[in-house]
């Protein structure tokens, strides 16, 4: 990939949506459980579920280890797959705690936090990164359906590139940077929701002229005006 088309998007991408300054929790452990409470969910959900956690114990391991399972499932059944989320959310937490915590945790390099990651029950790659990345500030850039849509209609992801080398061309391009991998994974998901959907919005969209795949027909011929007017309307998440 290159470094000044990822970078040209990036910067168009921000202009459009301005800083998503994500990833929104209390703490770094609050992002992992968030990080696997939002498979296969609306961010909605997680919260509602994440609130109903908190309101029967402290966001701790320990805390929620202690927790009987039945009380877990119910904390959790906003989430969606609540019983399995309840597995893989205990499963997590005892290999948190087993694993020493966060500071033992930390104390590893990002390889084998990233295995370390991955063998815990439940845990793919695009959660293991974005615990890496949101909870650990590793530059691991994330994948996500968002990512290979978008991208892949630019004309940059040519082919059907697995989950791994999507994301060693993203982090050889752009070069270890942990808060631009932040935003830009933000800015991707806002896009994906927003803009660049199943049915894409090209005539909205601030990287049309940069893409390969923008339907003329629905291109805007003063697209500021258009640009200008989905700012003001704001991200709609969860909208497909
Ligand atoms: S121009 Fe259309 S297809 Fe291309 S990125 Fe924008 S919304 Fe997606």
């Amino acid at each position: 990939m290159e470094q000044l088309a990822l970078r040209a998007i990036h910067a168009r991408l921000l202009a459009h949506f301005g800083p998503q300054q994500w990833w929104p929790a209390e703490s770094a452990f609050e992002v992992m459980i968030g990080a696997i409470l939002t498979q296969n969910t609306a961010w909605t959900n997680v919260e509602r579920a994440l609130t109903r956690l908190r309101a029967r114990v402290p966001l701790t391991a320990a805390a929620i280890l202690a927790l009987a399972e039945p009380e877990l499932a119910e904390a959790l059944r906003p989430s969606g797959y609540y019983h399995l989320k309840t597995m893989r959310v205990r499963a997590f937490c005892s290999a948190y705690e087993a694993g020493g915590g966060f500071s033992a945790l930390a104390a590893r390099d990002t390889h084998s936090l990233r295995t370390w990651l991955l063998a815990v029950k439940g845990i793919g790659p695009e959660t293991a990164d974005d615990i890496l990345l949101y909870a650990f500030d590793r530059p691991v850039f994330v994948v996500d359906a968002y990512t290979r849509r978008l991208f892949s209609r630019l004309g940059l992801l040519p082919g059907k590139p697995g989950y791994e080398s999507i994301r060693h061309a993203f982090e050889q391009a752009l070069g270890p940077d942990v808060d631009l991998f932040k935003e830009y994974h933000a800015l991707i998901v806002s896009q994906g929701k927003t803009v660049c959907r199943q049915r894409p919005r090209c005539g909205l969209c601030a990287v049309a002229s940069l893409c390969a795949a923008a339907s003329s027909d629905s291109l805007d011929p003063s697209p500021e005006t258009d640009l200008a007017r989905a700012r003001h309307r704001g991200p709609t998440p969860f909208d497909e």
